[in-house]
């Protein structure tokens, strides 16, 4: 399996471009902005059939409208998060930024399998930092997508929108239990389970009496 990373616009939201060695499909997963991605996607001869969204905030789905009309790629996202990709429930008032609003294509729900660029990624629900926030994890290569669920030694967000018990659920209960993943993060560099099951600050709530 092929990734390349692209952090995309101010908040430096990390775009993936995955596909299989040898296929001319691929997948883009949260498109941050699109004339980085479609001028990538050119110099590798790739055609982006499946936008992935992990979840619905601006910085993920900034360039999702415009990718989608110059490849013709289905939009992919949470039912919870759909209405985020119009405007609705976004951290800031993004529409009077620029966003451009787009409708989902497809709504995914946990243990989809979505087969794209030779890939199968595999829906997890890892809700908490947003409400309708999804992991797309691809078990033939030990490796998980997790949007800012899970960051290097760090989780995302939960006070804007999001709910802090919900998220470390989310953490300890599916993503945890990746045994030996590496993992691709919504921002900033990769990590694997292993090291976030060491030195993941949010550890301490593990056995912690105000987490049930
Ligand atoms: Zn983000
Ligand atoms: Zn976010």
């Amino acid at each position: 399996m092929e990734i390349v990373t692209l952090p995309c616009g101010p908040i430096q939201a990390n775009a993936y471009i995955v596909w299989a060695k040898g296929s001319s499909a691929c997948a883009v997963i949260d498109p941050g902005e699109a004339g980085l991605i479609l001028d990538e996607l050119s110099r590798r001869q790739l055609t982006c059939t499946h936008i992935l969204l992990t979840h619905g905030h601006f910085d993920h789905m900034w360039g999702a409208a415009d990718l989608r009309q110059a490849t013709g790629a289905k939009i992919y996202v949470h039912p919870k998060d759909a209405p985020m990709l119009e405007g609705r429930g976004q951290v800031m008032n993004a529409m009077s930024l620029g966003m451009k609003p787009c409708k989902a294509d497809v709504l995914v729900a946990d243990g989809d399998i979505i087969e794209a660029g030779g890939v199968r990624f595999a829906v997890l629900e890892t809700p908490g930092h947003t409400p309708g926030g999804v992991s797309y994890a691809v078990h033939e290569e030990k490796t998980v997508f997790t949007g800012d669920t899970l960051f290097f030694e760090s989780v995302g967000r939960t006070d804007l929108g999001g709910d802090l018990q919900t998220l470390l659920h989310s953490l300890f209960d599916k993503l945890y239990a990746l045994d030996g993943y590496a993992v691709y993060p919504g921002h900033e560099e990769p990590t694997t389970i292993h090291h976030e099951q060491e030195f993941n600050p949010m550890n301490i709530y593990r056995k912690h009496p105000w987490f049930n």
